[in-house]
């Protein structure tokens, strides 16, 4: 239940998407197991088309968790793809690092532990796509920091910005939410209206805003 999209609907599409198999699906089973939120089936199947349509190769993630989402993108990208992707938890960190040696993935990605507003700073780079699932709240933030890393023609996606629906209905706000509703709101408006942007927001999963760096 996410509030974004009536519940068949959702169950709908992800009946569509084929099962996961091999280090994807164990990994979704500790997700599930420990309640790590990971990218959902349509959420993953968008990054691939555009992985896939756009020939991404170079990605920088914020917010790494066990390494799911970065395993998965790592395989839309196919070969010669490299990720950089950053966590603020050294427990989950390490579980990716785990989970991205057995992927076979160890010289692709790479791991950075820290708070990403504290060391996106110290990454260099032009990324094809830059793609954020971590704390709502800072997602301005976080593009105020990164948006240069991104190449003109770039990706660059967010993931949960409908927020269980609070972000588009007042009815559905949970008080101790009211902080991060207004950030993401006031961020949701930013990237829809600036000239430098093309953007779509997506209700799919918990919401995803997709933007193309125009210049
Ligand atoms: N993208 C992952 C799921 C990420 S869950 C996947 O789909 O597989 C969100 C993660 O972001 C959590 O592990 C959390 O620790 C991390 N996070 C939240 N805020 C962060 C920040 N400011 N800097 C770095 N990581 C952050
Ligand atoms: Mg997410």
């Amino acid at each position: 239940m996410t509030n974004i999209n009536h519940d068949y609907i959702d169950r709908f599409l992800i009946g569509m998407i084929p099962e996961r198999i091999g280090i994807l699906k164990e990994i979704e089973e500790y997700a599930k197991e420990n309640h790590v939120p990971i990218i959902t089936p349509d959420i993953a199947s968008l990054l691939a088309v555009l992985i896939k349509t756009a020939k991404v190769k170079t990605i920088l993630e914020i917010g790494t968790a066990i390494g799911y989402s970065a395993i998965h993108m790592g395989m839309c990208a196919k070969e010669d793809f490299s990720i950089t992707t950053i966590e603020r938890n050294e427990e989950s960190a390490a579980l990716a690092a785990d989970f991205i040696k057995k992927a076979g993935m160890g010289d692709n990605i790479k791991i950075i532990t820290g708070a990403a507003e504290e060391v996106l700073n110290d990454i260099p780079g032009s990324f094809d796509m830059i793609f954020v699932d971590a704390a709502k709240g800072q997602y301005m933030d976080f593009m105020k920091k990164s948006i240069d890393k991104l190449r003109v023609g770039g990706l660059y996606i967010c993931d949960n910005v409908l927020f269980r629906g609070m972000v588009a209905d007042r009815s559905l706000l949970i008080r101790r939410k009211i902080t991060i509703v207004k950030r993401l709101k006031k961020f949701l408006s930013f990237i829809s209206s600036c000239e430098s942007l093309e953007t779509v927001i997506i209700p799919i999963g918990d919401g995803i805003s997709v933007c193309c760096k125009l210049k």
